[in-house]
């Protein structure tokens, strides 16, 4: 309490410190966006993204230090390596930028679990502090995936693969700091009773305890998502005698899935489908795809994962409330 004995308004505060959380994130992003474009050109060639350090692609000479600020030295190089003169992509600073901003997002997400409005317990810190870390992560891998399959076709198992069993990592340390109680399944009378969050007390047989429930449900969601894109995918082959989804599509969805439920992820099969039909459409209409051409249909899954990850809660409650 402030000498004078009036006290600090908690909103004002606040709303001050919101714009730290996002700087920080933005910050935090940037670097991170800096070592996703390392990713995004090794990961697919099976090299180390570790050592050697940042190289032009063109004479081999190490990037300096100073030339390897993120988004400002693309600028400042006008987009050419300092040695040889060879043009760096745009890509570079657009996913350094991306990724940024992603986390500036992820840091306002943040800011808003920790200042919770009045009246709204602090019980759920932990877990929802682990949900935002996880929203991050997601966000690092859909960038990258949705570059490297744009560039390449190619969806590197070496992204997806960990990305599922970060997914669900996350969620069971979640699991961890759920309230006594929450979410647990109970058997009561015959009927099947789902205690709602914040609830403690349980009456009845419990049926699974809120942890087992939430960890259950995750690896159903993944294996759900994952034989559902199998089964569309073995249905379009025998279809069209052609493959119509990559495994690697089916892994990235499964991915989707870990980091944010089943219904998240048929959201983003939903909005990644449509997004790369109105492209289809567009190409063919401009006479520079036929029916035939094959469509980097993850690079459309990542679009739809991000759009699922900022506004897919309200997209499903709004979805529910029509049926
Ligand atoms: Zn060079």
């Amino acid at each position: 309490m402030p000498p004078d004995g009036r006290r600090i308004d908690p909103y004002t505060v606040g709303v001050a410190s919101l714009a730290w959380f996002e700087l920080i994130g933005f910050l935090l992003g940037l670097l991170f966006g800096s070592f996703l474009n390392v990713c995004i050109v090794r990961v697919p060639q099976g090299e180390s993204v570790v050592s050697p350090g940042s190289r032009c692609v063109g004479c081999g000479h190490a990037v300096r230090w100073f030339d390897n600020v993120p988004v400002v030295s693309w600028f400042i190089l006008r987009g050419r390596c300092r040695d040889c003169g060879m043009g760096i992509p745009w890509r570079y600073p657009a996913v350094e930028a991306a990724t940024g901003l992603w986390f500036a997002f992820a840091g306002w997400r943040m800011w808003e679990v920790w200042h919770p409005p009045a009246g709204v317990l602090h019980s759920f810190l932990p877990f929802w502090t682990l949900q935002t870390v996880g929203l991050a992560g997601l966000g690092f891998l859909l960038i990258g995936l949705l570059v490297i399959d744009w560039k390449t076709q190619r969806l590197p198992d070496a992204l997806t693969l960990p990305g599922i069993a970060g997914g669900l990592f996350m969620v069971c340390l979640q699991a961890i700091f759920l309230d006594p109680g929450e979410d647990q399944i109970t058997f009561v009378s015959k009927h099947l009773r789902l205690s709602s969050p914040g609830s403690f007390a349980a009456r009845g047989n419990v049926f699974l305890t809120g942890p087992e429930a939430l960890i259950f449900g995750r690896l159903a969601a993944v294996c759900g998502a994952a034989l559902l894109l199998l089964l569309i995918r073995w249905g379009y082959k025998a279809l069209r005698g052609r493959d119509g989804l990559g495994l690697g599509d089916v892994k990235m969805l499964a991915m989707v899935a870990a980091f944010l439920g089943f219904w998240p992820a048929m959201l983003t099969l939903f909005l990644g489908t449509m997004l790369a039909s109105a492209y289809g459409v567009a190409e063919m209409v401009r006479g520079r795809a036929g029916a035939l051409t094959r469509l980097p249909l993850g690079s459309f899954l990542g679009l739809g994962g991000l759009v699922t990850a900022v506004f897919g809660g309200g997209i499903i409650a709004w979805y529910r409330g029509l049926l």
